[in-house]
């Protein structure tokens, strides 16, 4: 194989930091080259490394998650939209449970 991914676009690749056409373009290419796969492998281990530390620091400070908001971040939603999410199905989950509160007074 002539072509290879550059080192510095695995970089970018490995912290999410590219655009979709280069992103697309590397992910045709990893399946069939080895030598592309290792380097992403270990650039991946060290950006993960690095926000779990990142995550670490902030979560000492940060106030504590609802678990809808916790969720929403795991799968990739951004913090402040899961803030916002959580806090939006919490309203709509008490207007659910007080509509039942009252049916069951009624019956
Ligand atoms: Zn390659």
């Amino acid at each position: 194989m002539s072509w290879h991914v550059q080192p510095e676009l695995l970089e970018q690749y490995a912290s999410g930091d590219i655009d979709q056409l280069q992103a697309y373009s590397i992910e045709a290419h990893l399946p069939s080259c080895e030598d592309c796969r290792s380097q992403i492998a270990m650039l991946a281990d060290d950006v993960r490394l690095a926000r779990v530390w990142a995550e670490i620091g902030a979560s000492i400070d940060a106030p504590a998650r609802s678990p809808v908001e916790t969720i929403l971040v795991r799968v990739g939603v951004p913090e402040h939209v899961a803030r916002l999410l959580g806090a939006t199905r919490g309203v709509g989950k008490n207007r659910v449970t007080s509509r039942k509160r009252r049916r069951r007074g009624r019956g």
